[in-house]
């Protein structure tokens, strides 16, 4: 596989190097900072991009191999660079794909731009926030081999976003059972491998896991342990083919509108069952979680149909007893399983991590960070794409927008952060949408609204000119009354403040 190691290395040139503009992070979000950030510098400008892995995509190097990207793989860019691949539009596309994707992304991006690239490298803010007088910002960067530099910039984006981990096996106390991570289970895919399979955990991962096992052999045993189990987007009501794409009467917007119209910002768990009922699907009975995770019918139903069972409870370890391995339940329940039987772990990437809270842009105005904390949108990719853009343009005011704590509010409320975020969409992206020149949405290859064809675009963005007004006083008063209750998890955005 290509790396970007054989591009010049400018520690080895000296290093102490200073900067316009340097990027943290090459993932969807770094690279979608820097795509935008090319925009608004001259043509002697410095830029830098630092990141740990040898190449560019972030967690899409690491993941399972039989990961598949949830929504059509042209809407997965960074600005509106294209795809070199060309499938059908419905294509779902492998992680290697999106691999090279990004690759081509950041050839596209170097062209035009004095970009010097640290890779297998990690880099440390020094003094964070120290004060309005500073002019640079000094950035630490450590070689893979330990060697440290400093440079200095102008302005860091931050944008190590989800920062996705390797997930690792569970830890568990059997010694009579293989506990695997999904990076590992491909190679139990075989067809002369019958032993049993236990998927913990029903979200994204979870699905993948349990359709890999089952599309390549429908008779195996196949057990999940969902937790509370978990709602997806429905692909076919999201991204419909044929006739439905061109004459259905949902588009995307309408569908947004229609959930956070009726959240007044204490009602989450009754729009959340509308929601479930009218936009969502999930092969079990039970679905209290929602990650903005896409499924199909067809997805779910080979899941539902073929899966030996569905447990909805939490996995708490697999104990050796004398009548063999049980796994043990958070409700104190115990469910024998075989000897030998595969325990798969597609537990949180995501949740139940705390990563270290930081503005969304510093006092000075110097440090821009795109994480999970003080996020301009649930997706890094959209935060980085709209908050370079108004940091460029002077536009990232206080109290015009909203940012959320997305890691805070997920724990305390998860119905609540689902119906907050979408709220928090439909205010931001308006509030974009008058900040910004109508190019920044030209070029804005993240948006599902791309999907739908040019008439049924131009009734929602009809409909947005005519109600844009009643959409954001809606949500704002939603999102006060969340503020309420949850403090600094949902808040006005205010430079500095975390
Ligand atoms: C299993 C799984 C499947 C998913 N599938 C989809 C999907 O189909 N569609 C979708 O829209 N979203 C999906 N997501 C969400 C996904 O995480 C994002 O879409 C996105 O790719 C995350 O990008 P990111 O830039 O935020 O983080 P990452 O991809 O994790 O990139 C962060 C980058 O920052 C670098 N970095 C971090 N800290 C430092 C440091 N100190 N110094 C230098 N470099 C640093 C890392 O090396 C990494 O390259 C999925 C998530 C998971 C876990």
């Amino acid at each position: 596989m290509p790396d970007n190691l054989d591009r010049p290395n400018p520690v080895a040139a000296g290093g102490g190097e200073v900067y316009d503009l340097c990027v943290i992070g090459a993932g969807i979000a770094g690279l979608n900072a820097l795509f935008v950030a090319k925009q608004y510098f001259g043509d002697g400008a410095r830029t830098a991009l630092v990141d740990r892995n040898a190449r560019c995509g972030g967690m899409w190097n690491s993941v399972y191999d039989y990961v598949r990207l949830h929504q059509p793989y042209q809407l997965f860019t960074v600005g509106d660079i294209s795809w070199e691949l060309k499938k059908p539009r419905h294509y779902l596309a492998t992680g290697a794909e999106v691999r090279d994707h990004f690759q081509h992304c950041l050839d596209d991006i170097r062209r035009g731009i004095s970009l010097d690239e640290y890779w297998e490298s990690e880099a440390t803010i020094d003094r964070e926030d120290a004060g309005k007088d500073r002019q640079f910002v000094d950035v630490r960067v450590r070689s893979a081999g330990g060697e440290d530099t400093t440079i200095r910039s102008k302005q860091v984006i931050d944008a190590r976003g989800l920062d996705v981990p390797v997930i690792p096996p569970l830890e568990l106390s059997s010694r009579a059972v293989a506990s695997i991570a999904p990076q590992h289970f491909s190679a139990a895919l075989g067809a002369a491998d019958t032993r049993p399979i236990y998927v913990i955990g029903g979200g994204k991962t979870g699905m993948d896991t349990a359709h890999a096992a089952l599309s390549a052999n429908p008779d195996r045993k196949v057990v999940l342990i969902a937790g509370r189990g978990t709602a997806f987007h429905n692909r076919d009501i999201f991204f419909p083919t044929g006739l439905r794409r061109l004459f259905g009467r949902q588009s995307n917007f309408t569908a947004a509108i229609d959930v956070v119209m009726q959240f007044d910002g204490t009602n989450a768990t009754e729009v959340f069952d509308y929601f479930k009922r009218t936009y969502a699907i999930s092969p079990g009975d039970e679905a209290d979680n929602f990650f903005f995770g896409l499924l199909s019918e067809d997805e779910s139903a080979l899941i539902r149909e073929h899966l030996n069972a569905t447990v909805f409870d939490y996995l708490t370890d697999v104990v050796d007893t004398d009548a063999g391995p049980a796994i043990q339940l958070r409700a104190g329940d115990a469910i024998p399983i075989e000897a030998g039987a595969i325990v798969v772990n597609c537990t949180g990437y995501l949740t139940r991590r705390q990563t270290p809270m930081k503005p969304l842009l510093s006092s000075d105005g110097r440090v821009l960070s795109i994480t999970p904390r003080a996020a301009f949108h649930a997706l890094p990719g959209i935060s980085a794409y709209f908050a370079t853009h108004l940091m460029f343009s002077n536009q990232l005011h206080d109290a015009a927008f909203y940012v959320i704590d997305n890691e805070t509010l997920v724990a305390a409320d998860s119905k609540t952060w689902h119906m907050a975020a979408l709220a928090q969409t439909v205010y931001n992206t308006i509030y974009a949408f008058e900040a910004l020149p109508m190019k920044a949405f030209q070029e804005f290859g993240l948006d599902f609204e791309r999907w739908q064809p040019f008439h049924k675009r131009l009734i929602s963005f009809a409909d947005l000119l005519r109600n844009k007004e009643r959409y954001k006083a809606h949500c704002r008063a939603a999102l006060e009354k969340v503020s309420a209750k949850h403090g600094a998890a949902c808040q006005p955005f205010r430079r500095g403040a975390a």
